[in-house]
């Protein structure tokens, strides 16, 4: 899909607020629909996930009870279920260098962050059901096209 860049945003979460959380409730309060952003800073807490492919489910593999680095907090925003939704992925450091990664969970607690979110503008991104990974991925233009389109003729059928 080629997209134009739309509205950019810069500032910052508060201590105590939940990462992810932060991040959505940005994007919800200025009605960014579809974009990339990307957050560094430090946190009091982390927890991050990771798919498992073949039992298709989300683990949280890593929780940590510590502060840490945000080294490079990365993703994306986009509609699932109608509702603005956001996919991050994470490098957190500790005070050696480790950094440990993955998935952006709930549970992570802001010490310091600072934002940056570019708004995409264009046809709305949305994430289905993917049956091949069990994932809820963006939808092509022409699988949605196809869906409109079968939509359409369920519509027309109904009307009989
Ligand atoms: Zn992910």
């Amino acid at each position: 899909m080629e997209t134009s860049e739309g509205r950019s945003f810069i500032g910052r979460f508060k201590k105590g607020e939940d990462l992810l959380a932060a991040i959505t409730e940005m994007c919800r309060t200025n009605r960014v629909k579809k974009g990339v952003f990307s957050v560094i800073g430090a946190v009091s807490s982390a927890k991050m996930g990771y798919y498992r492919q073949k039992e298709r489910e989300y683990i949280e593999c890593v929780s940590l009870e510590r502060i840490l680095e945000i080294v490079s907090c990365t993703g994306n925003i986009s509609l699932r279920k109608g509702d603005i939704f956001v996919h991050a992925h994470v490098t957190f450091a500790d005070h050696e260098g480790s950094c440990y990664g993955g998935h952006l969970m709930p549970g992570a607690a802001v010490f310091a962050a600072e934002y940056y979110v570019k708004e995409l503008k264009g046809a709305d991104l949305v994430r289905q059901h993917d049956p091949a990974t069990g994932l809820e991925l963006w939808q092509e233009e022409g699988e949605i096209e196809a869906r409109e389109t079968k939509d359409e003729g369920r519509r027309t059928m109904d009307d009989v």
